[in-house]
């Protein structure tokens, strides 16, 4: 199986150039990586994957952000907004409160326009430059859709988002309307707008990028790569587990070929690679589903809901890449409810971690999995805090303390504050 934890070298096929092919992971079909726009596998739909005739190690890293990692990556240089290198915090009362020997917080909301998705469209956006396409386009809860339209209009290219009515976070919404995307709001929801703009996509109306395009997680990757430095340079080991939120199980998925291509390149043995531990809303938690039901596919969810909108999605696209790795390395994935998300942006700000909802389930996934005993006290663990709090204002004013009106001199707010 070729998604599988192995130090065997790959062959490289005639499509490769420069060391480099895109291959299905279904039926090992391959393709040359920058000569058409394709998603999918001709041959059986399944899911592409970009492959490497030499893995890189740490040795060949050099630099800052994601591009620190271009020997890891599929070209040498992307359309930047200097993205990457986020902050991995110390929580040292949630770790206590928690209960494991280490807890760091990975916060992505540190990217350029906020969240995680800024890795992958670095490189997704400069193929596309790289294939001539003209127009770019994602379905997306928002965060998507805002790195898209930076990335797009840093490199000189139109955008078109499409977005559910209704359902996107207020700051996000914004960030998409000042980059200069063309926003369609979808009368349905995420996975509706994806259905449409694979469509399009397909028609070749439109280049898509959505984590269904492989050079979209060669970017997210480098999280992982970031935080496996970090460990071994604060606690010379690597983390045990590295806890995520899962809506199109990408990072999941790209954190495993992360660790997948350094088990390649001898750079870390497969009994040592973070246990992938994925955490969805109750609401919407097909992938947590499959893990507990020892699945082979993820059930489609009709109907979602909860308040973290960026994993409000009920078809996880990545979810063949990402069950593999969840089972290959040992992790696991549980489902929490909101008020759970709730109490962990809490507890999160309390450290002054601003996140939005969806980045809050980590914490409180793993508050849940220590409790029951799945993941033991001796574990040191990262948190990913997939969005800053500002994506989402309305969440977090909920969240938090209510404004107290006061009257406009200093006895009266003295009057106020000893009641
Ligand atoms: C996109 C997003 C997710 C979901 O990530 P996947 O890679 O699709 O699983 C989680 N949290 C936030 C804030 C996001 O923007
Ligand atoms: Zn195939």
């Amino acid at each position: 199986m070729s998604l599988s934890l192995s130090a065997e070298e790959e062959e490289s096929p005639a499509e490769a150039v420069d060391g480099v092919w895109l291959e299905c992971i279904e039926c090992g079909e391959t393709y040359a990586p920058f000569e058409d726009v394709r998603y999918t596998c001709d041959e059986c739909d399944g899911l592409l994957e970009v492959r490497y005739t030499d893995p890189a190690t740490f040795e060949e890293f050099e630099g800052e952000g994601v591009w620190r990692y271009s020997a890891a990556l599929p070209l040498e240089e992307g359309v930047s907004i200097q993205e990457g290198a986020t902050p991995l915090y110390e929580a040292p009362r949630l770790e206590d409160d928690i209960g494991v020997e280490a807890l760091r917080i990975k916060h992505e909301g540190m990217n350029p326009t906020g969240s995680f998705k800024d890795r992958g469209m670095t490189v997704g956006v400069a193929v596309a430059r790289e294939l001539g396409v003209g127009r770019l386009a994602c379905a997306s809860t928002g965060n998507t859709s805002a790195a898209l339209a930076a990335y797009g209009s840093r490199g000189g290219m139109e955008t078109l988002v499409l977005l559910p009515a209704g359902k996107v976070a207020a700051g996000k919404v914004g960030q998409a309307a000042l980059h200069d995307a063309r926003i369609l709001e979808v009368d349905g929801n995420f996975d509706a707008c994806l259905d449409v703009v694979r469509d399009l996509a397909d028609r070749g109306e439109v280049y898509l990028l959505n984590s269904l395009n492989p050079f979209r997680l060669e970017g997210q990757k480098t999280i992982g790569l970031e935080i496996l430095e970090a460990f071994q340079a604060d606690y010379g080991t690597w983390p045990d587990r590295i806890v995520l939120p899962v809506g199109n199980a990408g990072n999941t998925s790209a954190l495993y070929k992360a660790f997948r291509e350094l088990v390649a390149a001898g750079a870390i043995e497969p009994e040592e690679v973070p246990k992938l531990t994925g955490v969805q809303a109750e609401g919407a938690a097909p992938m947590v589903e499959a893990v507990e039901n020892d699945a082979d596919d993820v059930r489609r969810w009709e109907e979602v809901e909860t308040r973290a909108t960026a994993i409000r999605i009920g078809n996880p696209v990545n979810a063949p890449k990402a069950l593999p790795g969840i089972r290959e390395t040992g992790g696991t994935a549980v489902a929490v409810s909101d008020d759970e998300i709730t109490e962990a942006q809490r507890d999160l700000a309390a450290e002054g971690i601003g996140v939005e909802p969806a980045s809050a389930a980590s914490v409180a996934g793993l508050r849940k999995l220590r409790a029951e005993g799945v993941v033991g006290e001796d574990e040191r663990v990262a948190c990913l805090t997939t969005g800053h709090m500002l994506k989402d204002p309305d969440a977090a004013a909920e969240a938090g303390n209510e404004p107290e009106p006061v009257p406009a001199d200093t006895e009266g707010v003295l009057e106020h504050l000893e009641d």
